[in-house]
Parts: structure tokens; C-alpha cells; sequence
């Protein structure tokens, strides 16, 4: 594999007494996409999160272009604590989409798109504008520019949140379940985009899924999580064609 642009080392996350990451080893390469399945409780989440700085970790290490998340190394080589800055650095780099879209809702899918870029980014209101507008077109929303969320169809809302994750310029975009809350008609739109953004940007992906039809032609990888850890991986083919472990055949006769 070429140098990993996410690499997960003996990460474990713990709540208490549960185990909720357990010693988790996982390397995506760079505009790979990796599909993640499993069942609920397993940690899926958990992984996406930690990832975008919203969980800390207990053990291991989350490194994002050979550069640890939550630690820096100074110049002799020692691991310390990061800095602001520094940790706002890695995660830019970093965009995610949430099964609940959270998109703000005093404001229209324009301003929903253009606040970050210019608060965070410092970009002017001319240049996020005329990149949100872009956006917002290659989502299929170029005519609802003005629409609140209030406005708009819970598969046009969460096209705007793709379009406000990518407005940040990332490198590697989450995707958590986020077509659940969707009702099966407006699933496909959505789907339907984030294929485009795979085929047409060189994006690293990461999705947790219930789809197992779309992760089978969308994904690079598959990886089936079980009791916080990757119980199994392979080529779509590989892990919905010949499952090797109990647990996997277990699961997908199950969603099947
Ligand atoms: P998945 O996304 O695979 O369904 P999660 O990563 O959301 O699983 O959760 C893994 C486990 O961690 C679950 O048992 C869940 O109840 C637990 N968990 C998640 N968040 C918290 C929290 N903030 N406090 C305590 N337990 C949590
Ligand atoms: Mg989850």
C-alpha cells in the first residue's frame, strides 16, 4: 500500500468498563474507499468520530498524512500533547456527514455552506460564495441556492451537508448512516452523489453502511467491525461473495 493518508495503531476507546474500540488496527490509502458494516454496538461510529477529533482516545495512535491526530512530535523526536492549532491543522483535513444532518436552520443552504470557509478559513464572502454555489450545483441543489432546511427534503438537506463538509477542502470525508434517516426514494439521490464525489475526486472515503448493495459496487474494501474490532476485511467480492468468518455469514444473512 502507498503511505497510508489515515492510519488507525492499537487504537482502544473505552466507556467505563466497555471496551468500545479494542486494540484497533486499520490503514486507508489514499483515495481508497472503505466501506464499514457491522452491527450495532460495534463501534463504527466510535471509529468516524475519534477520528474527526469528536472522541479522545485511551490507547494507541490515529495518524492522518504520517501526522498523529491528538500529538505532535517536537524536535527530538518525542510525542506531546498537540496544540490547538496544530490538532485544527490535521482535522481540516478531515470532513464528515452525519445521519442527522445538523444543518443550521436559521440559515439558507448557501449561508449553511459559506459559514465555515469563511469563519474558519478565512475566506471572503465573494470566494466562499461563488464555491458554495459551485457546490451546491454538483449536488443537484444549484436552484435552491435560498431554501432553508425547513425548505427542503430531508435528501436535499443532507446534499447540503455534503456540500458544507467538502466546502472545507478535505481530503478524506466520513460518512455515518447517512441515509437512515431518509426514506428509501431519497436515499438514492444522496447515494447517488457521494458516488460521483468517488468517481470524479480523488477522496478518500470512509462509510459506515446498511446498504450492503451500495457498498458492494461503491467500495474498494469492506470491513465487517465486531466487539470493536475489524473481525473481518476484504474486496467487496471477497467479503459479501465468500464470507469466511461465522460472525460475517451470521450478519449478512441477517441484513440480507
Ligand atoms: P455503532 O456505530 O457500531 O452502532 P457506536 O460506536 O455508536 O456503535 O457505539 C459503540 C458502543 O459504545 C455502544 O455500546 C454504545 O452504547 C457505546 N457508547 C457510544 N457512545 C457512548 C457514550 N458517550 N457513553 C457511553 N457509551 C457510549
Ligand atoms: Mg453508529
Amino acid at each position: 500500500m502507498p503511505q497510508p493518508i489515515v492510519r488507525f495503531t492499537d487504537v482502544t476507546k473505552r466507556y467505563g468498563n466497555l471496551t468500545v474500540l479494542d486494540k484497533l488496527n486499520l490503514d486507508v490509502a489514499p483515495g481508497e474507499k472503505v466501506a464499514i458494516i457491522g452491527p450495532s454496538g460495534s463501534g463504527k461510529s466510535t471509529l468516524l468520530r475519534a477520528l474527526m477529533t469528536l472522541e479522545s482516545i485511551d490507547e494507541g495512535l490515529i495518524a492522518v498524512d504520517d501526522e498523529p491526530l491528538t500529538h505532535m512530535s517536537t524536535r527530538d523526536g518525542r510525542l506531546v500533547p498537540a496544540s490547538a492549532s496544530y490538532q485544527r491543522k490535521v482535522r481540516g483535513k478531515i470532513g464528515m456527514v452525519f445521519q442527522s444532518f445538523n444543518l443550521f436552520p436559521h440559515m439558507c443552504a448557501l449561508q449553511n455552506v459559506i459559514e465555515a470557509p469563511m469563519q474558519v478559513l478565512g475566506l471572503g464572502r465573494k470566494e466562499a460564495t461563488e464555491r458554495a454555489e459551485e457546490l451546491l450545483a454538483m449536488v443537484g441543489l444549484g436552484e435552491k441556492l435560498r431554501h432553508f432546511p425547513s425548505q427542503l427534503s430531508g435528501g436535499q438537506q443532507q446534499r447540503v451537508a455534503i456540500a458544507r463538509a467538502l466546502a472545507m477542502r478535505p481530503k478524506v470525508m466520513l460518512f455515518d448512516e447517512v441515509t437512515s434517516a431518509l426514506d428509501p426514494e431519497l436515499c438514492g439521490e444522496v447515494l447517488r452523489v457521494i458516488r460521483r464525489l468517488g468517481s470524479e475526486h480523488n477522496l478518500t472515503m470512509l462509510m459506515v453502511t446498511h446498504q450492503m448493495g451500495f457498498a458492494r459496487e461503491f467500495a474498494d474494501r469492506v470491513c465487517f467491525f465486531h466487539q470493536g474490532r475489524i473481525h473481518e476485511q476484504g474486496t467487496p467480492e471477497e467479503l459479501f461473495g465468500n464470507p469466511q468468518q461465522e460472525r460475517t455469514q451470521a450478519f449478512l444473512s441477517a441484513v440480507n
